[in-house]
């Protein structure tokens, strides 16, 4: 069934990354976060063998559980919001932080990175349609954090992350993924020296073929492949 499942999400985004092409948008490959979060380590070890080479968790206590077990060797994506608490045990495991959401974190994580002599790859959520209850840096601060994050010499930027709001109806979300490509392209014309703008981490199980067709070249898929979650 996982197999089977991540088999049609892949073909779902080859299909997107067609339609893409036909409007002469050439975003390059798109990369699918296999995203694990409340699923147990026989599950991931199933979507592993079917080809997934990208897991995404979204809690470090549960990831570090799992990362731990697994003997599978797979690259560790966090997507979930990061407390300043947990940074020294996220930056020991992930290869790249989706979830830098304000200043104080982003110091926090070069720190820990400089400390077990790591550069830590990160992106920077923005919160976009700016939901009072969802983290993410607001527009009219993302330059100075992305120059902060620039300087720092322990992180390394990669790109945007954005969690788009659950519409009832997920072509509402389009306009959002297209705003958010907009700003992806301002980020890689700022030309940040010692930054590499290069992912924009955008779409989940509703609505990652929208995104993907938007400019999306990192999705996270939880539901899509492993059915729902369990509480
Ligand atoms: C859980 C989660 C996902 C995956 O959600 P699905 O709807 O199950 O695909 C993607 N991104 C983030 C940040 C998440 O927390």
């Amino acid at each position: 069934m996982i197999e089977e499942n991540y088999r049609r999400v892949l073909a779902n985004i080859a299909a997107a990354t067609e339609r893409r092409k036909d409007r002469g948008d050439e975003t390059g490959p798109v990369t699918l976060v296999a995203v694990t979060k409340n699923h147990d380590v026989s599950a991931m070890r199933e979507c592993i063998d079917a080809g997934a080479a990208v897991v995404g968790e979204n809690r470090v206590q549960e990831a570090k559980g799992k990362y731990e077990t697994l003997e599978r060797s797979v690259t560790w994506h966090l997507i979930g919001h990061l407390q300043t608490n947990k940074v020294n045990q996220a930056v020991a495991m992930f290869d790249l932080i989706h979830s830098i959401d304000s200043e104080h974190l982003l110091t926090a994580v070069d720190t820990a990175a400089r400390k077990i002599g790591k550069v830590q790859d990160i992106l920077i959520q923005v919160n976009l349609a700016r939901e009072p209850q969802k983290y993410g840096v607001a527009d009219e601060e993302l330059e100075a954090v992305l120059k902060k994050a620039d300087e720092l010499p322990n992180v390394h930027l990669r790109g945007l992350m954005l969690i788009a709001p659950n519409y009832e109806d997920v072509e509402e979300t389009r306009p959002l993924f297209r705003q958010m490509r907009e700003l992806y392209l301002r980020v890689q014309a700022m030309s940040l020296p010692a930054s590499d703008i290069e992912y924009l981490s955008m779409g989940m199980t509703n609505d990652y073929a929208i995104a993907v067709e938007e400019g999306a070249n990192l999705v996270r898929v939880g539901t899509g492949i492993f059915g729902p979650r369990q509480y």
